[in-house]
């Protein structure tokens, strides 16, 4: 820990001496007014950097930025934008450990994860770049007299609009396919973790990508992103947060008919039947609810356990979760780190109280934890006796809280887990075949895992149902969100 700590101080220092910019137009600045915010670290809650606070007219610099930039980076060919998201993925390799270590300090975030999440930013990288060259691609369709050829376009400048969990990764996985396709680009990061977009975009174009594509604007939501979302020169919005964000997101982006993908909350079911696997099914929960503390939106949150075996599964769980490790981020050993934020940290203390006051059973954690630096730690925590109506079972808690429900039959299981606002993922534990195509058929979620945790496949779809989002990303998805389809028929 002692020798991660002091790499942790060298990458920190240029944030601390030189604050994080702005860059718009191949330039790191200021916000307009000279105005700036701090970010701190949720270990000790000590400033980490002070950071620009842009407004409606930073974002209407960087608009004008990415609308300058949109024809020239449009027009070049499929390949040299391949071969340029290449460099900027080798380039994110290179740089892994200090992006790694600069999530771990700005989010709380374990090292564990974020060694991989900086890594599968590049991965982001090289697969919208291998797939960059066929993007534009249609087909062709002919009827007597006519052929029509069908081709993709870029749609023009897009804003992304990212939050505060995995920020690095979830950047490049919304950044890489509108590069990819064409678009350029202004993003607007979330104001509890600022620090690893600024080095992306560093990083973008040290590998040679041209000034203008890719701008960043930091700043509060209701002011800088509110901004984005109304800017006439911003053709679409790729939003990843909550789901009352994306409504207010779709509001204000009515006036310019703006074209918006949303990948928003969860409250996501796992559900053990009496049939599983039931120690793996035990080591999956405890894995999809505590790592990354909590703060994800596929984390499974809902426990549903066929009532048979509630008690025994229940208690497998709460033993792992109370031998899980909770500690300094870059502690290698850690699984749980602070929460992002004092804010949130009482949000989800919060919802502790609220889940025993509902009646509901600590049969785990239920308390701070008095962590190394005495920032913002939570005890993994397990609620069992719960029903559905409870608030710890609808709403979402986003922290290392796992609320679980028993059911007595495959009916009452379903029912419960899409008795629910949320549609992101679900994870089915059961060895019938029959059932798990019966069961996955009728559940309402966007992404549904069987017999497994949550493990990404890049070329799938990704997104969720009902308020967990609109639209899917990932390969084709991604190109048909930031692409105009257009039709071309010839007489023949
Ligand atoms: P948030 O909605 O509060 O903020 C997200 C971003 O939106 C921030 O950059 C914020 O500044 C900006 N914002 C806030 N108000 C805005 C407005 N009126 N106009 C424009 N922008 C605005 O979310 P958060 O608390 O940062 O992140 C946690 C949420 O994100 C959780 O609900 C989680 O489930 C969700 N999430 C979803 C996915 C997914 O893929 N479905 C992935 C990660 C996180």
């Amino acid at each position: 820990l002692d020798e991660n700590l002091s790499k942790a101080q060298r990458y920190l220092a240029h944030f601390a001496e030189n604050g994080v910019m702005n860059h718009i137009n191949g330039e790191a600045v200021a916000a307009l007014d000279g105005t700036t915010f701090e970010t701190i670290s949720p270990v000790d809650l000590k400033p980490l950097a002070k950071v620009a606070h842009g407004k409606a007219a930073d974002i209407d610099r960087a608009a004008q930025a990415a609308r300058e930039a949109f024809p020239a980076w449009a027009a070049i060919s499929g390949e040299q934008r391949k071969k340029l998201l290449h460099k900027i993925a080798d380039a994110i390799e290179a740089r892994a450990e200090e992006i790694a270590f600069v999530e771990c300090m700005d989010t709380g975030q374990a090292l564990k994860f974020m060694a991989k999440a900086a890594l599968r930013g590049a991965e982001n990288f090289r697969f919208f770049a291998d797939r960059a060259p066929e993007a534009r691609d249609g087909k062709s369709l002919r009827t007597q007299g006519q052929v029509n050829l069908t081709t993709r376009v870029p749609i023009g400048p897009v804003g992304i609009i990212t939050p505060w969990n995995t920020p690095f990764m979830l950047s490049t996985w919304k950044i890489a396919p509108a590069l990819a396709a064409g678009c350029t680009v202004v993003h607007k990061p979330a104001e509890f973790s600022p620090l690893t977009a600024r080095l992306l975009i560093e990083i973008a174009e040290e590998a040679g990508l041209p000034k203008g594509v890719w701008n960043l604007v930091n700043g509060f939501g209701e002011e800088a992103g509110k901004a984005l979302t109304e800017h006439p020169a911003i053709k679409a919005i790729g939003f990843v947060g909550e789901s009352r964000t994306g409504s207010a997101i779709m509001r204000q982006g009515a006036d310019t008919l703006k074209r918006v993908h949303f990948e928003l909350g969860g409250k996501n079911p796992v559900i053990v039947f009496a049939d599983a696997d039931l120690d793996r099914a035990a080591d999956a929960a405890v894995f999809m609810i505590y790592s990354l503390n909590g703060e994800r939106c596929t984390s499974s949150s809902r426990l549903l356990v066929e009532e048979s075996v509630y008690d025994r599964f229940t208690s497998l769980v709460a033993e792992k979760a109370g031998r899980i490790k909770v500690g300094h981020p870059l502690d290698p050993e850690t699984v749980v780190g602070p929460l992002v934020h004092p804010v949130h940290e009482k949000k989800v203390l919060d919802y502790i109280e609220i889940g025993k006051s509902e009646g509901a059973t600590v049969a785990a954690g239920g308390t701070r934890f008095n962590g190394p630096g005495g920032g913002c730690y939570v005890s993994p925590t397990l609620f069992t006796g719960a029903t559905n109506a409870m608030r710890i079972a609808q709403e979402e808690i986003f922290g290392p809280v796992l609320t679980a429900i028993p059911f007595k039959d495959e009916a009452e299981a379903l029912s419960i887990a899409n008795d629910i606002q949320y549609g992101l993922t679900g994870y089915l534990w059961t060895s019938d075949v029959t059932r798990a195509f019966r069961f996955t058929d009728a559940l309402d979620a966007g992404m549904i895992w069987v017999n497994s945790e949550n493990i990404r496949h890049l070329p799938t779809p990704f997104g969720g149902t009902k308020s967990s989002g609109i639209g899917r990303d990932g390969g084709d998805w991604s190109f048909d969100f930031y692409m105009e389809t257009k039709n071309v028929a010839f007489a023949t």
